[in-house]
């Protein structure tokens, strides 16, 4: 593990300043073009490996090897792989196991069944994603329910959402993820659960979220081949239901129709945030693009086509989107395409550096759901999970700001 460097401090103290300021940023939908991490094995698909392996000269079978040490065993140390012989262990990690995930911190909260890891990328981006385990038995701290682990990864350093409540849409963006620095997020979190590295014993992944950071459709086609990766049986992939896996955003109605139709039954969430333009144009900058009526019309076709419910996240923020004509409207909104086919997840505004709101006092929650209940919308109040370590919905900044708490190793 490693500390961040002074500049590297610099740097992000100047965007947490920013944050602070309340300086916003503006939309962009153009990825900044950076230089490409390199490549991976999980960047390749079956036959860019077999073609690897054949102008390396090796034999065919290496490529299954290779697979099966890095998805199925989970280990990208050389030195493990010892139906290779030592000399072509080591082209292969060379070549394609490059480093690309450099964990620079843990930090842990619940009697550590939340653990949320900063990572630096080869170039020097940051990057966080959060592993949660729920329903540990005699650990009141992870909560009730059977017992589960979910994983919240990261699909984009930083975000060019802009929306103004969220702070890693506040921190800009910097550049896409690999598929295989999407993968690695996966896989470490799969490992350490596995190891037993997690309170309550060696365990499992069920879910996966694309929630961290970034806006996973606006990454598209690498976040698609992860989601392969993640879903494909072993020891090709990580053998992962789709069902497991939930794919959020803020409402990229291309995209969404691009997925309808990969024929990969995932969860789509929607973070829609307001049931009308005016108040989502300002929520949500790209709604000026695609608005409200077409975003929910897109969830509805993934519907049909998937038969997968659909999530529509709302985050709850005081006298701005929690009254409840507003709740009325978003049902009215959802039911117009019948019922059964959408629930609705309300999350509880996180504090983020600088903003000037705040979560819906508890009244008007109840109220926000009682009036979607009323109407027919399966709704659930999201919990706050890894608030206090910054690693709640919309907390996550990838800054050393959060420095005066305790890393947990
Ligand atoms: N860009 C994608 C993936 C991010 S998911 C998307 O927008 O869906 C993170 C979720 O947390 C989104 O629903 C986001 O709108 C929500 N969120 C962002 N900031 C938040 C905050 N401060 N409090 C609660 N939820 C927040």
């Amino acid at each position: 593990m490693t500390g961040l460097t002074p500049e590297e401090e610099a740097s992000y103290a100047e965007t947490v300043a920013a944050a602070q300021a309340g300086r916003t940023v503006p939309l962009a939908l153009g990825t900044p073009r950076r230089g490409k991490p390199p490549l991976h094995w999980a960047d390749l698909d079956a036959g860019q490996r077999a073609e690897a392996i054949a102008e390396l000269g090796l034999p065919k079978f290496r490529a299954g090897q290779l697979t099966r040490h890095l998805f199925d065993r989970l280990s990208d140390d050389p030195d493990a792989w010892t139906d290779i012989p030592k000399a072509e262990r080591d082209l292969l990690a060379e070549r394609f196991v490059p480093p690309l995930l450099d964990r620079v911190r843990d930090l842990s909260a619940d009697a550590g069944t939340t653990v949320k890891t900063l990572w630096r990328l080869y170039d020097g981006s940051l990057v966080e994603s959060v592993l949660m385990r729920y329903g540990v038995p005699g650990l009141r701290a992870s909560g009730k329910g059977r017992e589960r682990a979910t994983v919240c990864i990261s699909s984009q350093a930083g975000c060019g959402m802009a929306c103004p409540f969220c702070a890693t849409g506040q921190g800009g963006l910097q550049r896409n993820l690999s598929t295989a620095e999407i993968l690695a997020q996966v896989m470490d979190a799969a490992r350490r659960l596995r190891d037993g590295e997690v309170p309550g014993g060696p365990g499992r992944i069920n879910n996966i979220v694309f929630m961290g950071m970034g806006e996973p459709m606006a990454n598209y086609t690498a976040v698609l081949r992860a989601v392969r990766g993640i879903v494909a049986p072993a020891p090709e992939g990580l053998g992962i239901s789709a069902r497991g896996v939930t794919v959020s955003t803020v409402g990229l109605v291309p995209q969404i129709q691009r997925l309808t139709e990969e024929g990969l039954p995932v969860t789509l969430a929607v973070s829609l945030h307001a049931p009308d333009d005016e108040l989502r144009d300002t929520l949500c900058p790209i709604n000026t693009r695609w608005p409200v009526a077409e975003v929910v019309g897109a969830a509805h076709r993934y519907f049909e086509k998937t038969g997968r419910r659909v999530s529509i996240e709302y985050a709850l923020i005081r006298d701005i989107n929690d009254q409840g004509w507003r709740a009325d409207a978003l049902a009215n909104l959802l039911t117009r395409y019948g019922w059964g086919w959408v629930h609705v997840n309300l999350i509880p505004l996180n504090p983020t550096p600088g903003s000037k709101w705040t979560a819906s006092r508890r009244e008007d929650e109840q109220e926000f759901v009682r009036r979607l209940e009323a109407r027919g919308v399966p709704t659930t109040v999201r919990d706050t999970r890894g608030r206090e370590i910054d690693g709640a919905c919309g907390q996550l900044a990838a800054t050393e700001e959060d420095r005066r708490l305790t890393p947990s190793s």
